[in-house]
């Protein structure tokens, strides 16, 4: 078993101020894999007192510099991928060739995008030619507290920690405890790219311990969170006391339209998209509704991709999915599914207990509930889980209204063939994002959501402007070179 005891602070791995140990557990064979500690309230501060001592010079080194040091980290990451891939793999149940192709290369694809929109920020630029000498300075706002969770582990600490150190913050990253052993090679892949001490510093923890600390922490000027909408409305009145900025990503419960005029792989895809990562994505598809006209066959087709899929431990090649994280979760996933039954949803593939052929391991069977009708549990709750809830609708309006019926509002899809429909649904979709028809989201857009989602905006120029403030500055000689510029 992994020892992993200590956190970086300060450029360096120091014993926690009191020894807490957890074990991390592997939910494919619910065995511990590794122990970390939870940090106290001492090695809070300490991380803290890191960050501001570092915040000066690292705010006032050249922009340029700070986009060396952090392009860095991938040289890091690229002589360690399959390690940083088994590590996340390990922890949180995502099977390795899904964790080396989609989860640990979320750094390379974040951290590209976000060097690439940091070329185009103005730092100090006039306000217009209607105010002479008025200028707008771009300043990092100061130390930051990261808070993450465990589903993409590396997705959310690429999203926070790179643009935050570009913007010339300094942070304290307090990862999941769930999957703390990705972060903290992320913490090696700093340290040997240069990034210097008191820029980046990792406490582990839980969330009423160092995830408090930070939220409640005077030197701490904003938290970034992403997580669940309980623990988000937490950090929110924690974060009040100390007026600090708050940035959240929150749960979802995404709608997925599927109109009778959509292509003929939509609903594969719109399955296998749901199931991915064992349905433990914020913005999974997780309410499929479907066009009257093409109900019936359409549950039938979403019910056969749904068999076709395997399960399987995290360590075994191939395309499978793997267990959920841990007990907690299945045992909740459990509860859904049971739900779904009581509230007379009819339950087409999948339903409770383990998947044949397992004793242990958090495995879920890939679920589909058909006949789900507005307003059921399942229909509202985000599940996080291979649980996908079919919902028949008659026309277009009817299909909006159930849609927006919800606390969330991340991601929502549509699968037609009309691209008149299509433009007119991106529109009136109420949520931070709209994909059609399996197209990605553009590198270096916005990801965020409204409502109970939370409204901060991730990656590209919005991510990064999420850690800077614009100063106003009037009286301003711009004839004079500034070192920031
Ligand atoms: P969680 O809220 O339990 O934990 C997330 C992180 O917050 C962990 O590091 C945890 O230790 C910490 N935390 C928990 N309570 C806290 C508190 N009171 N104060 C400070 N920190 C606290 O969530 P999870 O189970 O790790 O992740 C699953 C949730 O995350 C889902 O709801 C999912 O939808 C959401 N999520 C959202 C996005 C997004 O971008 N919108 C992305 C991924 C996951």
């Amino acid at each position: 078993m992994l020892a992993k005891r200590n956190f970086y602070i300060n450029g360096a791995w120091v014993a926690p101020a009191l020894a807490r140990d957890l074990n991390v557990i592997d939910p494919s064979t619910e065995e511990p894999c590794a122990v970390i500690s939870l940090g106290d309230q001492a090695d809070t501060d300490a991380a803290v007192a890191a960050a501001k001592a570092a915040l000066p010079a690292w705010a006032a080194t050249p922009p340029a510099e700070r986009a060396r040091l952090v392009a860095a980290i991938l040289d890091q990451y690229n002589a360690r991928e399959q390690e940083f891939a088994e590590a996340i793999s390990m922890e949180m149940g995502a099977p390795i060739d899904f964790a080396l192709s989609d989860q640990a290369t979320c750094l390379p694809w974040h951290t590209n995008n976000f060097l690439k929109a940091f070329e185009h920020i103005e730092w100090v630029r006039p306000l217009g030619p209607h105010a002479p000498g008025a200028a707008i300075a771009m300043e990092p706002i100061g130390v930051v507290g990261l808070i993450t969770p465990w589903n993409w582990p590396v997705n959310q600490i690429a999203l926070k920690a790179i643009p935050a150190m570009l913007a010339g913050c300094t942070c304290v990253l307090k990862p999941s405890e769930e999957s703390p052993l990705n972060a903290m090679l992320f913490a090696e892949f700093c340290h040997d790219a240069g990034i210097p001490a008191g820029v980046f510093n990792l406490v582990n923890g839980d969330g009423p311990g160092v995830g408090t600390q930070l939220s409640t922490h005077p030197d701490v000027e904003m938290i970034s969170f992403t997580g669940s909408t309980r623990a988000g409305r937490a950090i929110s009145k924690a974060a009040a006391e100390t007026l600090k900025r708050v940035a959240l990503e929150l749960g979802g419960k995404g709608a997925n339209l599927v109109f009778a005029d959509a292509d003929e792989m939509a609903v594969e895809r719109s399955v296998r998209r749901m199931m991915e990562n064992t349905g433990q994505s914020c913005n999974a598809p997780s309410r499929m509704l479907v066009e009257r006209s093409v109900y019936d066959q359409t549950v039938t087709k979403a019910v056969a991709v749904a068999n076709s899929l395997t399960v399987g431990p995290a360590n075994q090649p191939g395309p499978h999915i793997g267990p959920v994280v841990n007990k907690r979760q299945w045992d909740q996933i459990q509860g859904y599914i049971q739900k779904g039954i009581d509230e007379g949803a009819r339950l087409a593939c999948g339903g409770p207990g383990l998947p044949d052929g397992f004793n242990r391991g958090f495995y879920v069977k890939p679920t589909i509930f058909a006949d789900v009708t507005p307003g059921m549990t399942i229909e509202q709750e985000e599940i996080f889980g291979p649980v996908l809830s079919i919902i028949p609708f008659e026309d277009e309006a009817e299909a909006i209204r159930i849609a927006n019926d919800t606390p969330y509002g991340l991601t929502n899809y549509v699968q037609t063939g009309d691209p008149a429909r299509a433009n007119r649904l991106s529109r009136q979709l109420r949520s931070g994002m709209v994909e059609m028809n399996g197209k990605p989201r553009g590198a270096g857009s916005p990801f965020g959501g409204v409502k109970q989602s939370g409204r901060a905006r991730e990656g590209g120029i919005w991510g990064l402007e999420e850690f800077l403030e614009a100063k106003a500055i009037s009286g301003y000689d711009f004839t004079l070179k500034d070192a920031a510029e």
